[in-house]
């Protein structure tokens, strides 16, 4: 037997019921505030990711699936959406329509990280990129958007997490500060954080190691270093949330783990998730166009964990399960047998129907199997006399219909 490759997961009924409630969800949503979805290849050229998310991220350094093809170059399973996205509306020129700037996407992405329970190295993600608005009213509105979704899901417990980490102009200051205030504790950090405060000192800030808490909590906050504009932006961005009555907490030491993030960042996190709790994030990434050949448009964005929105989304309305199985006896029944099955589809009654013979008791072991509720006996006596004979399995009850008869009975009964 060969396994499936460690930290990717099959996916089937039933479990797939909630990705496709979710993903029905989303796509409702999203279409509600003019987002059309962006399809974008699983692999890209590995310095999209270098340049984008950025070399000193866990991300980049550590996580990226890349390999040569056979032309030697070098290229990488997404490990994110966004780059992506990014590359192709600049290769695309997609900016030059007004009708693209508004664009969701689902798929799957590939991180070598520790797998555990919500935590693959094949997971998937949904998500929004709202381009060309750098008001603090567009990231307000797709915070909204993702509270919506899980409102509509039936999620009730979640927390928004947001911070600012500023911009190239008062970014800088922070940082110096913040490298200053750790160097002192330096002997307190872990390895990756030592390394982190030269590199990258804002990293550190993300660090979940338990020995560097203390330390990360006395730490300078950068929300007292913003700059005028930054710090204008992140109030406006609160005041619509708190009108609008969308609850959220200043999460001071919020920064994530992407280095194109500037001012608005933020989280959506469910303790119904358990270690793995972080369920959404995103925030505003407003350079990373023009870094990437295109204009120089704002932008802003989140993505959310399919596999953990699945784990806690409560099941809801069904659609139709198959509940009628179509037992026919002696070989020149089956095409009769196949027509009845498909009018029976034709009224939406999902029928199942075997292609192999079987008696009459191996059948109803059969129909007791497959759970379903009916059975349909289709033997010579019913196709002279056009009445389907229909078996209750649960009740036992025995009915003789004519096929549209049966159809509506069959409506109205499951
Ligand atoms: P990120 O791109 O790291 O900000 O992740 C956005 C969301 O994707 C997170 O909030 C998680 O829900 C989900 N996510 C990230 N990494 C993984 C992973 N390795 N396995 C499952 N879900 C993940």
């Amino acid at each position: 037997m060969i396994n499936g490759v460690k930290g990717t997961q099959d996916l089937y009924f039933p479990e797939i019921k909630a990705w496709h409630r979710i993903e029905a969800a989303a796509r409702e949503l999203f279409a509600l505030y003019g987002y059309s979805e962006i399809r974008t290849p699983v692999m890209e050229h590995t310095e999209l990711f270098v340049r984008s998310v950025g070399d000193e991220t866990d991300i980049v350094s550590k996580e990226m699936y890349t390999f040569q093809d056979k032309k030697g170059r070098s290229l990488t399973l997404r490990p994110e959406y966004t780059a992506g996205v990014m590359r192709s509306v600049v290769e695309n020129r997609l900016h030059d329509s007004a009708r693209h700037s508004r664009l969701y996407y689902i798929g799957p992405q590939f991180r070598y990280e520790r797998p555990q329970k919500g935590r693959y190295r094949q997971f998937h993600q949904i998500g929004i990129e709202a381009l060309g608005d750098a008001s603090p009213g567009c990231d307000f509105e797709c915070i909204t958007i993702g509270r919506e979704l899980m409102r509509r899901l039936g999620i009730a417990q979640v927390e928004v997490r947001i911070n600012s980490v500023g911009c190239p102009r008062c970014r800088p200051a922070y940082t110096e500060k913040l490298r200053e205030a750790l160097a002192g504790r330096s002997g307190e950090l872990c390895q990756d954080c030592r390394r982190r405060l030269e590199t990258n000192p804002l990293r550190v800030l993300d660090c979940k190691v338990p020995s560097c808490q203390p330390v990360l909590t006395e730490a300078p906050k950068i929300s007292e270093c913003l700059c005028d504009e930054c710090a204008a932006h992140f109030e406006e961005v609160k005041n619509l949330l708190s009108e609008f009555e969308v609850p959220f907490v200043p999460w001071p030491r919020l920064v994530r783990g992407l280095d194109y993030y500037k001012k608005t960042v933020f989280e959506m996190i469910s303790p119904l998730l358990g270690a793995q709790d972080a369920l959404l994030g995103g925030g505003r990434y407003d350079g990373l166009l023009g870094q990437l050949g295109g204009p120089a448009l704002p932008s802003f964005g989140w993505a959310l964990g399919l596999e953990r929105l699945a784990l806690i989304t409560p099941a809801g309305e069904e659609k139709r399960e198959p509940e009628v199985y179509i037992a026919w006896m002696g070989g020149e029944l089956y095409k009769p047998a196949l027509r009845i099955a498909s009018k029976l589809r034709e009224k939406g009654v999902p029928v199942i129907i075997d292609g192999e013979e079987r008696s009459v008791k191996n059948s109803m072991k059969r129909a007791d199997r497959l759970n379903v509720k009916f059975a349909v006996i289709v033997g010579e006596d019913e196709i002279k006399a056009e009445r389907l004979t229909v078996k209750n399995l649960e009740s036992g009850e025995q009915f003789a219909f004519g096929v549209e008869e049966a159809a509506s009975f069959f409506m109205s009964n499951s």
